[in-house]
């Protein structure tokens, strides 16, 4: 699942790529992909990428002329840069950029559902569009204090996760920061006290930091299907912590994981298992 430090490499690789390349055409073969028609799709053609930027795990594309495309992957979208046009039977192709010269920017998503979106606007209005304007402060590099923004009588682990919240953090991630500063994903917010939001802080700069530098070393174009990841608590349940080396535990949700090490998060409670408790009602 694309989080800030995968879409930002994913900006920062394909961006330096395809800089002042222009557009050709642009197709929309995914269902319900696109999600505007003013602009049209046709007014792309001709005009030049100027940058690739992020906001949150979102893309935007700014091109010249006073258009953008804005680019949400949600759980399962990849944007990928590849030497020539997809295939008609790509049928993980969604939204397509074809490029002067034969290169293809294409909009793919794995699995079943469909539900990666893409949206032409003016660039003019791109800070308004809903999504953006909803959107908390950047996760990283310099979120605004946690004392603050995480005042809310809501776990830790939904209120990280929260895009109005703080932008930049999903599932996988969230773990990770919340393991590196030492505190229960079902905390509230509000019970936070001044060294626990600022570590809170701190860490979860350092862990999507380090996840991006980790990408700058090891990663290059053209981008994997699977990003491999660099996480040390995610879905290592059962696994020892890497702190210490207690066994990590998790929390099962309908279609989702939460893994927290009891030793150095909860006193050694063990979190109830949301999928276990339902069974035995
Ligand atoms: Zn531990």
């Amino acid at each position: 699942m694309p989080e800030l430090p995968e879409v930002e490499i994913t900006a920062r690789l394909i961006g330096a790529a395809v800089v002042g390349a222009e557009i050709e055409s642009a197709l929309a073969p995914g269902i319900n992909a696109l999600k505007t028609f003013d602009p049209p799709l046709t007014a792309l053609a001709g005009h030049r990428i100027e940058r690739i930027g992020r906001r949150g795990k979102l893309f935007v594309i700014e091109l010249d002329g006073d258009l953008a495309i804005e680019i949400h992957l949600m759980s399962a979208g990849r944007l990928q840069l590849f030497e020539t046009p997809a295939s008609l039977r790509d049928r993980t192709s969604r939204f397509l950029l074809r490029l002067t010269g034969g290169r293809e920017l294409r909009l793919r998503e794995f699995g079943t559902r469909q539900r990666a979106w893409v949206k032409v606007l003016r660039f003019a209005d791109v800070d308004e569009e809903e999504t953006i304007a909803s959107l908390g402060p950047e996760a990283w590099p310099e979120p605004p204090s946690f004392a603050d923004l995480l005042d809310q009588p809501r776990p830790l682990y939904a209120l990280l996760r929260d895009q109005h919240v703080i932008a930049g953090v999903g599932r996988s991630w969230v773990d990770e920061i919340l393991h590196a500063a030492m505190i229960s994903p079902f905390k509230r917010g509000s019970d936070l006290d001044s060294d626990e939001a600022d570590r809170l802080r701190e860490e979860t700069v350092c862990v999507l930091g380090g996840a991006l530098t980790h990408y700058e070393s090891t990663l290059s174009l053209p981008i994997p299907d699977k990003l491999p990841m660099p996480l040390t608590v995610h879905r290592r349940n059962g696994e020892p912590c890497p702190r210490c080396g207690d066994q990590l535990e998790a929390v099962f949700y309908e279609d989702y994981v939460m893994c927290y090490c009891p030793t150095c998060q909860t006193e050694g409670k063990l979190l109830k298992d949301r999928r276990l408790s339902r069974l035995l009602k």
